[in-house]
């Protein structure tokens, strides 16, 4: 316990002092303000049959408006809730929020959809996650086939031991794992059998460079394979070009996350999303070929 507190203040402090410092803590104290000020919502991204098109799920992605900077981006505040815990209270919020939020989509949709949630590693290192978690689905009804939780290789890594007790609590309640940024992170393949892992997500970072990078198209190549034969899912992120999705889609990748297919959207924009394309179910198949 005292070595795994040690590892996780390691982390804090080399964050702490990375960033512009000045800049950092006068965001840190406004993230406080805007807590209390109603200032975080979530966007939802569009995860697609790559074949259909059709929408599968929602990737919920956390913003912050505030009234001056406008739109600060997570990969700003994120790090810092890390280091100040508030991403605990940040991330329960968001996890039940999103919840609730699918069972609206579905609605809407009247269809089965599963909403992706991400889960930073202080949270899923923390005492109480699992109680959140519980919360969370009591409260919204939505049963755990239906939730997908996105931690990184990273997450895995700081103790394995206990992230083996935390996800296979996860999959009691058939919550499903998806490893996020896969391929980014330090890690070894070995977790990929010890951990009941549902999902792989492709790190844009391999997506972006496709059709034209030999290297990548090898690395998304021996992923999809590794996918197949261990049973389990691949998302491919940050999908762009119609080129990016034909490769993938070629090479057996079912799933697609990215601009092409659908951006970061407010839950009502993604509703008209899933309004239209219910009208659109109604058409005969042939003529739905026709438009696809
Ligand atoms: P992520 O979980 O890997 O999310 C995917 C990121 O890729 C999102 O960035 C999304 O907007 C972006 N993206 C998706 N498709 C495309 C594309 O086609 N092109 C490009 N250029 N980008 C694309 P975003 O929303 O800025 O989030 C960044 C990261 O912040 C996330 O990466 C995740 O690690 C973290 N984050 C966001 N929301 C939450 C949250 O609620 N909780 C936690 N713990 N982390 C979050
Ligand atoms: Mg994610
Ligand atoms: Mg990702
Ligand atoms: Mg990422």
């Amino acid at each position: 316990r005292a070595k795994e507190t040690g590892k996780a203040r390691c982390v804090v402090y080399s964050a702490r002092h990375s960033g512009p410092p000045e800049h950092d803590i006068s965001l840190e104290a406004a993230m406080f303000q805007a807590v209390r000020e109603g200032e975080f919502l979530l966007y939802y991204q569009p995860i697609v049959d790559a074949r259909t098109r059709e929408i599968e799920g929602f990737e919920t992605l956390m913003r912050w408006r505030h009234p001056t900077l406008g739109m600060v981006p997570p990969v700003r505040f994120i790090p810092i809730a890390e280091t100040n815990g508030l991403i605990n209270l940040l991330g329960a919020w968001a996890l039940k929020a999103a919840c609730v939020q699918l069972k609206q989509f579905e609605e809407v949709a009247k269809r089965s959809l599963y909403i992706s949630v991400n889960i930073s590693p202080r949270q899923f290192r923390n005492d109480k996650f699992l109680d959140v978690l519980d919360d969370a689905m009591a409260f919204s009804g939505l049963p755990g086939e239906k939730l997908v939780l996105e931690i990184t290789e990273g997450t895995l890594m700081i103790d394995p031991a206990h992230a083996e007790t935390i996800l296979t609590k996860m999959a009691d309640r058939k919550a499903r794992i998806a490893i996020d940024d896969f391929g980014t992170g330090y890690s070894s393949l070995a977790y990929l059998k010890r951990f009941p892992i549902s999902v792989l997500k492709i790190d844009r970072a391999f997506i972006r460079d496709l059709p034209g990078s030999q290297k990548d198209g090898a690395i998304c190549n021996a992923v999809l394979d590794l996918a197949k034969h261990l049973g389990l899912n691949v998302v491919a992120e940050g999908v762009e070009t119609e080129d990016q999705l034909a490769y993938m889609q070629d090479r057996g990748c079912q799933y697609i996350q990215g601009y092409l297919t659908g951006k970061p959207m407010a839950a009502h924009v993604a509703m008209a999303a899933l309004r239209e394309r219910t009208y659109a179910n109604l058409m005969p198949p042939e003529l739905r070929q026709v438009q696809a």
